[in-house]
C-alpha cells in the first residue's frame, strides 16, 4: 500500500522540529550533570550507582580492569613491588619532555572500546564519566601534582573542520572543574597537518609530530604546572613534542593525563 499521502511523508512543522531539538538538548544536559543511565552501555543506573558515578557496576568493573600500578614516567603497567617512580622496561631507554603520566588504565578490553566510541561526536557524557573515573581512581596522583593550567592536545585547524569533536578538549573541560585549575585551549596550537600516529611505526612517530606545535603566548605558562590532556597515549611521541614546546616556552612542570595507555606486548 502506498503511503505517499499519509502523515509519514508530510514534512514536520518547524515548531515540531525545534521542540524535538530542544528536548534532545534538555535530555543531554540532564544526562550530563545528573546521569540516570550508564554512560557506556545505557543501562538504567540503580540508586547507589547514580549517586556514585556515571557507569553501571559491570561497565565500571570493566573500565577499571587494567588500572593497577603504573610507571610514573610513562604510564605503562608495573608490578606491585616495583617503585613506580623509577621508570620501567617500556621507558628505560626513552627520554620525555614531560615529567610524569597519570592514566586511568590500559588501552585494552572495555576501556579500549570506550576510547574508540569516545572518538565520535556527542560522546560528552562518556568522556565526562571517564575523566571523573580517572580522578577517582588516581586521586592520590592528582593530589600529588596540583596543576595551574589544563591544556588539551590540539587538532590542526583542517582536522577540526573535518571532525570538530576533539576528545582531549572535552576531557580537559571536565578535569579543569574537578581539579579547580584554569583551562586554556588557545595556548598550544597545532600548526601543521600530521599523518595519524596509529598508521606509523613507533620509530617514525616523533619525526611525524616534530615542530607540529607552537605556543601562542609564552607569558601564559611561564613557571606554571601544566596538565597536558589527551585520550590515548601509545609511544608518548605526541605528548613529548607538545611538552617540549611548552617547556621551552617556560612551563615549570608538565604532567600528562590520559584515559588509556596503549602498550605493545614485549
Ligand atoms: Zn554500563
Ligand atoms: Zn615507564
Amino acid at each position: 500500500m502506498q503511503r505517499s499521502n499519509s502523515s509519514y511523508d508530510r514534512p514536520k512543522p518547524a515548531w515540531t522540529t525545534a521542540r524535538s531539538i530542544l528536548w534532545d538538548l534538555f535530555q543531554w544536559g540532564t544526562e550530563f550533570f545528573y546521569p540516570s543511565h550508564c554512560a557506556f552501555c545505557r543501562a538504567p543506573l540503580s540508586e547507589p550507582e547514580n549517586s556514585d558515578g556515571d557507569f553501571c557496576g559491570t561497565c565500571r568493573r570493566g573500565l577499571c580492569q587494567h588500572s593497577g600500578p603504573a610507571c610514573a614516567k610513562c604510564g605503562a603497567p608495573v608490578g606491585p613491588h616495583v617503585d613506580p617512580a623509577a621508570g620501567c622496561n617500556y621507558c628505560v631507554r626513552e627520554s620525555f619532555a614531560f615529567d610524569r603520566v597519570i592514566r586511568l588504565g590500559l588501552y585494552s578490553d572495555t576501556l579500549r572500546r570506550a576510547c574508540l566510541r569516545a572518538k565520535y561526536a556527542r560522546q560528552e557524557p562518556l568522556l565526562a564519566g571517564l575523566a571523573k573515573l580517572a580522578v577517582q581512581l588516581r586521586r592520590s596522583e592528582f593530589r600529588d601534582e596540583p596543576v595551574d593550567i589544563v591544556i588539551p592536545i590540539p587538532h590542526y585547524w583542517l582536522q577540526r573542520v573535518i571532525r570538530p569533536h576533539n576528545p582531549a578538549e572535552t576531557l580537559a573541560g571536565v578535569l579543569v572543574n574537578i581539579l579547580n585549575a584554569r583551562k586554556n585551549s588557545h595556548i598550544l596550537l597545532k600548526t601543521r597537518w600530521t599523518r595519524p600516529q596509529r598508521s606509523l611505526p613507533a620509530v617514525e612517530r616523533r619525526k611525524n609530530v616534530r615542530r607540529a606545535f607552537q605556543v601562542a603566548n609564552a607569558e601564559d605558562i611561564k613557571n606554571q604546572t601544566v596538565l597536558l590532556v589527551d585520550d590515548i597515549m601509545t609511544t608518548g611521541a605526541t605528548a613529548h613534542e607538545a611538552a617540549r614546546v611548552l617547556r621551552r616556552a617556560g612551563a615549570k612542570k608538565i604532567v600528562v593525563a590520559v584515559i588509556a595507555r596503549a602498550v605493545r606486548a614485549s
